[in-house]
């Protein structure tokens, strides 16, 4: 019996979801992938295509458009597509997206918003990074003024995943200066025919090439008050780090399919290639290594299936979340750099899924809070 890396929440129902997600994938995504990976982003039309084929926002409440399923689903597109080493539509950040609305918007918010974001119609982005603070986000410059039933919006972002698509982009900024994180809040923006809101550069990166990662500038942007997520002011840094577990397990569940996809890509791999008269795969040191590799995937999928379940009894704690973020992407990036060794010169070529794979994971441990502030996170809780 081959090594499998199976999923201890699944059932009959999950897994026709996963034909669908698959199916879907292999028809719609792996075709284009190539021509979004020169130009920059997988277009508003694949967006739609996953709405209608009912694969986003899958764990919103049908009361709000969404799929009416939990967390497992979110798992299964997730998963599937970093599986895969698909990585230009960022679902990730629009199912955030979704859920800072559902967690913490009002019931008009809601309503406006996530019946469109499931379609696709709306393309969903997180905006916190300035060029001037990232990990620091209490630092944040971006201001947003209010001016009777007007917010002003001034300032920058930069590294923004969805930038270009985005139709909804919730803004992280000061409503009140004078306060460190209490003068945080979320601001709504919609894109169209927003005037004062300007894409920049999409931003040329050494891996994620059909993801529109974008700076993004907001110059004296007028938004009604009905904008500020919630309603309440000051309440932005306490709705980002309500979701925090949600956000970080998406990155570990998606650093343990990639393992897993990169794995079994090897295995095929290795035992087609020859050299010195036999397969690669019969040389002990490649056995050695890809026994090593099964290991720590198996390991993680341990760790990643009890976070999971962890999030779908509504306990998985921020520290956990945290580890899972760690651990997944610390392990994708040995675990891939093992893999590609292993192709030797092919590994390094571009046109094979394990280079792109490779130079995909490194930012894994860079974005969503980068590992150092893991490690914060979880000692604070010691
Ligand atoms: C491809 C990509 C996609 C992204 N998507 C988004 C997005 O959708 N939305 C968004 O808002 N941002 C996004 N980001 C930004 C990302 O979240 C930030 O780059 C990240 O949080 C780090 O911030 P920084 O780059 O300013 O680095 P800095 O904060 O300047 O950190 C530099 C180094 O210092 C370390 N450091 C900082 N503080 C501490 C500390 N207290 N203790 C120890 N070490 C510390 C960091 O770990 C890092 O190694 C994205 C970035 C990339 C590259």
């Amino acid at each position: 019996m081959p090594i499998q890396f199976t999923r201890s929440w699944t059932d009959p129902e999950i897994a026709l979801f996963q034909d669908t997600v698959v199916r879907f994938i292999e028809e719609k995504m792996v075709p284009g992938d190539e021509a979004a990976r020169h130009r920059g982003d997988v277009g508003h039309a694949l967006w739609s295509e996953a709405g209608a084929a009912g694969l986003l926002c899958t764990d919103i409440p049908e009361a709000w458009g969404g799929g009416g399923g939990d967390f497992r689903h979110e798992a299964i597109m997730h998963e599937e597509m970093a599986r895969r080493g698909l990585t230009g539509m960022n679902t990730s950040v629009h199912s955030i997206v979704a859920h800072y609305f559902l967690n913490h918007g009002t019931p008009e918010q809601k309503a406006y918003y996530l019946p469109r974001m499931a379609r696709g119609e709306l393309v969903g982005a997180i905006a916190m990074t300035e060029p001037g603070t990232g990990s620091d986000l209490q630092a944040v410059r971006t201001r947003a003024q209010r001016e009777g039933d007007y917010y002003r919006l001034n300032g920058s972002k930069t590294f923004i995943s969805n930038g270009k698509l985005a139709g909804v982009i919730l803004v992280v900024c000061k409503t009140d200066t004078s306060k460190g994180a209490a003068g945080i809040s979320l601001m709504a923006v919609e894109t169209a025919q927003c005037k004062g809101f300007r894409v920049g550069r999409v931003l040329d990166k050494i891996g994620l090439k059909a993801q529109d990662t974008s700076e993004l500038f907001f110059d004296d942007v007028m938004l009604p008050a009905d904008a500020l997520l919630g309603g309440v002011e000051g309440q932005g840094f306490y709705q980002l780090m309500a979701d925090l577990p949600y956000e970080r397990l998406i990155i570990g569940i998606t650093a343990q399919a990639a393992m897993e996809g990169a794995y079994e890509h090897t295995l095929a791999y290795v035992r087609d290639r020859k050299a010195f008269g036999k397969s690669i795969a019969d040389f002990q040191n490649t056995r050695f290594k890809l026994a090593e590799v099964a290991t720590e995937i198996q390991v993680g999928r341990a760790f990643m299936d009890r976070c999971i379940e962890q999030l779908l009894k509504g306990e998985l704690d921020t520290a956990t979340a945290s580890m899972a973020k760690l651990w997944g992407s610390e392990a994708q990036g040995r675990v891939i750099d093992t893999c590609l060794q292993l192709f030797g010169g092919y590994g390094y070529m571009n046109e094979y899924l394990i280079a792109r794979m490779y130079t995909d994971a490194r930012i894994q441990r860079i974005y969503g809070g980068t590992n150092e502030i893991m490690k914060e996170v979880i000692a604070r809780a010691m």
